[in-house]
């Protein structure tokens, strides 16, 4: 069935599409907004949970937001003046920044800092997957001298699954609604011309076309 083939191929196309756009905003992505949210523990149910480790208490929250890119830290440390403090009491003190790219939504995720990162040496594939796949190359942004918040470039190869799926689906719908469109353009081109619609072999007056077997519509079937 030729609809099953080109929703696979669609769906195909989403996901590349989807990885690929991310991968284009994790290095040329500017953070041009952000706030510092949560700095006192009485407000820690403001950090999204999905942004907090289990077991962590966290005292910090801050975003950075552009186009296609987030950066969201996440601390046990208490905000004070312009950078994370440490603490004269006896928590871990921990600390994560989530980055986070893609277009419409979020799609792909990198930890750009972790207390608790793998260390290196850890297998590639396990370090990469949180640390993101670190290809040792420098994005426009840094060549250029501007430093980016400090974000060291890697590319993610771990999804964020919500945002994940809603881009693959909607460059999924867009794919296919464009070979839709290409598909019928051509058929009604080759019709136009006198050709068979579903090969574009030259009919010239034929009934049905001897290179495929398809029959001419609106010629009574063979
Ligand atoms: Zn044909």
């Amino acid at each position: 069935m030729v609809y099953v083939r080109r929703i696979i191929l669609s769906v195909t196309a989403g996901v590349a599409i989807t990885l690929l756009s991310s991968w284009g905003l994790a290095v040329c992505g500017r953070f041009t907004d952000g706030e510092l949210v949560a700095t006192y523990s009485e407000r820690n149910t403001m950090v999204p949970g999905a942004l907090v480790p289990e077991g962590w208490d966290p005292r910090s929250w801050h975003y950075w937001t552009g186009v296609g890119i987030r950066r969201d830290l996440v601390s046990e440390r208490e905000w004070m003046g312009s950078s994370l403090g440490m603490m004269m009491d006896g928590r871990p003190q921990r600390t994560i920044t989530h980055i986070r790219c893609g277009w419409p939504m979020p799609a792909m995720a990198w930890y750009d800092y972790w207390s608790e990162a793998p260390k290196p040496g850890t297998p590639w594939l396990e370090r990469s997957w949180w640390m993101g796949w670190d290809v040792g190359f420098k994005p426009p942004a840094f060549a250029a001298g501007a430093t980016r918040w400090d974000v060291t470039p890697r590319l993610p190869i771990r999804p964020w699954w919500p945002g994940f799926g809603v881009n693959a689906m909607v460059y999924a719908v867009l794919a296919f609604l464009s070979g839709t469109a290409a598909h019928s353009w051509r058929r009604r081109r080759r019709r136009l011309r006198g050709l068979c619609e579903a090969c574009g072999y030259a009919l010239v007056g034929l009934p049905k076309c001897p290179e495929c077997g398809r029959t001419r519509p609106g010629s009574p079937a063979a």
